[in-house]
């Protein structure tokens, strides 16, 4: 039996979508080289619920836009996958109690925004699962931990977010690399590479780089899933690993770090 990787993928900006960079040509490379999954379970940062986790669980949820003030272009894209309720029933009774199953719900910017690249076929059913930001980090990670078996039923766990995300000081630090945004990217990939969870799940109430970084924390936490579902056999790589301003791309695979290598 294949496990399937674990992952988690900063998406950025919408334009990243629509743009020549090097973050999305790696998203398209990787997808080409994971085995494929019967079915992803996409963690969104743009999906923020309180006190219950919500799982998409129509049959073909709706690509949602929601941003505002972008080129047509990227109102224009769809992302068609299936939904799978099957899937979304078997991740409501891991969750347990808290989860709630909402078939109305579509496919937010943090869904499509990177399956799109890595699946640009759309043919691979799709749940999406909101953040309930009730839950502290150690509470994030230890949902993780329950969808750890999904991986052994080739089901593919991706969070979507940013590590470093902080939309008051995009304007202002664009172009440069802040000293508060080094540290905290510094401290965190070693965190990740160390297994380190005590690190990542919680912060001192006096850490500005954390405070500035993690900010209002919704795009912080789908990192604290995929890290959540972490074996003891699992090797850990980064990739994407770039800084613009209060903005990081940084993205990590946990499993078989070749699927990463040179990217
Ligand atoms: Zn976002």
């Amino acid at each position: 039996m294949t496990r399937q990787p674990a992952l988690f993928v900063g998406h950025g900006s919408p334009m990243t979508m629509i743009t020549d960079n090097p973050e999305r040509a790696a998203m398209e490379e990787l997808g080409r080289r994971l085995p494929r999954p019967d079915a992803i379970l996409a963690v969104t940062a743009h999906w923020e619920t309180r006190g219950e986790t919500r799982l998409t669980s129509g049959t073909g949820p709706h690509t949602v836009h929601d941003f505002r003030g972008f080129p047509q272009a990227l109102f224009d894209m769809h992302y068609p996958a299936p939904g799978s309720p099957d899937l979304a029933r078997r991740v409501a009774a891991l969750i347990g109690s808290t989860a709630v199953l909402d078939d109305a719900h579509g496919f937010d910017h943090g869904v499509w925004g990177t399956l799109l690249p890595m699946f640009p076929a759309a043919d691979i059913p799709v749940v999406a699962m909101s953040v309930d930001m009730a839950l502290g980090g150690e509470g994030h990670r230890r949902m993780g931990e329950r969808l750890a078996p999904l991986r052994d039923e080739n089901v593919l766990i991706l969070g979507s977010g940013n590590v470093i995300h902080n939309l008051a000081l995009w304007h202002e630090s664009r172009g440069t690399q802040p000293d508060w945004a080094l540290d905290f990217r510094l401290r965190t990939n070693v965190a990740l590479l160390e297994r380190q969870d005590e690190a990542l799940v919680g912060f001192e109430p006096g850490d500005r780089a954390a405070a500035a970084a993690v900010n209002s924390g919704e795009h912080y936490v789908p990192l604290l899933y995929p890290l959540g579902s972490r074996q003891a056999d699992d090797a850990v790589a980064l990739f994407n690993d770039t800084l613009d301003g209060a903005l990081s791309m940084t993205s990590v695979l946990w499993g078989d770090a070749s699927l990463v290598a040179g990217l």
